[in-house]
């Protein structure tokens, strides 16, 4: 299997029908958690060379119903790797200040130097989705906003930002067994909030909301992968592979080094 099995065609609506949440690629959590781990030095060594050259940046979006597993797939995926080179932004509610700026103000402050993979848990998407759903903003205002993303994230693309765009595709159902896991272990009490049952409410309206995403911002310089996301050790696998994949395609490399080193003798 590829890493980009799961990234739709370009040019194409886009209709999460045709993705299925608990699709497994026919191997097991056994399996999926081995690969995943031989994947991870793989990871480890990419990011190592992307860090010490410090030419090109990763930028890494996750998007996801409440539940997804944003938190968890982060931690999974980048346990290990150095943190020096890694830096996660987590997009909560804008600030009054950021309100007054335009939508991509506080986003375009947290994209990744070069030499930095960038985690994105949520972006700027929130604005085309949780705005869209709520009416925060006229239609007119956040229509106008795939343009205005698709030409952002060209704006990243060519100053050497590679850009991997994840949604962590869940059921409806699957949310509501991690909703009751929630619940009944004090542990996440933390992590649910009363706020997230009137968003499951609004299931269908943010699913049309995602496949407009998926159908408008889906391009080869920032392409989306639709993960199926139910089983989390498939999750883990087909994201690692995918984000494994791209950084070997990377043209990265160690800096050349000054010269004469070989003829150095340490006392
Ligand atoms: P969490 O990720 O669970 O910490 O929740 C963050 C909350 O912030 C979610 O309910 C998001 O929908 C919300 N949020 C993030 N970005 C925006 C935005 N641009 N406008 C409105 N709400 C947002
Ligand atoms: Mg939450």
């Amino acid at each position: 299997m590829t890493g980009f099995l799961h990234r739709p065609p370009y040019g194409q609506p886009v209709s999460l029908a045709d993705y299925p949440a608990g699709f497994d690629g026919g191997i097991n959590e056994k399996e999926a958690v081995a690969k995943t781990q031989a994947l991870q030095q793989r990871l480890i060594a990419r990011q190592d060379m992307l860090y010490a050259q410090g030419k090109h940046a990763l930028l890494i979006v996750l998007q996801a119903m409440d539940g997804g597993g944003k938190d968890s797939t982060i931690k999974a995926i980048f346990q290990g790797v150095n943190p020096q080179g890694v830096r996660v932004t987590s997009f909560k509610v804008p600030t009054a200040e950021e309100l007054s700026h335009d939508f991509l103000w506080r986003v375009h402050r947290q994209t990744p130097p070069k030499g930095m993979i960038g985690i994105f848990n949520r972006s700027h998407y929130e604005d085309v989705l949780v705005v869209r759903v709520n009416e925060l903003v006229p239609e007119p205002v956040w229509r106008a906003r795939y343009d205005h993303i698709n030409a952002f994230e060209a704006l990243l693309a060519a100053a050497n930002t590679t850009i991997l765009k994840f949604y962590l595709n869940i059921s409806k159902d699957e949310q509501k067994k991690r909703f009751e896991e929630r619940l009944a272990k004090p542990e996440k009490h933390w992590k649910f909030s009363k706020g997230d049952l009137g968003v499951r409410a609004r299931w269908e309206d943010y699913m049309r909301a995602y496949e407009d995403v998926f159908t408008y911002c889906h391009t080869p310089h920032a392409p989306w992968h639709i993960i199926p996301s139910n089983k989390k050790w498939y999750r883990n696998y087909a994201i690692m592979q995918t984000i494994v994949e791209t950084l070997e395609t990377m043209p990265l490399a160690y800096p050349a080094p000054e010269e004469g080193l070989e003829d150095i003798v340490i006392d």
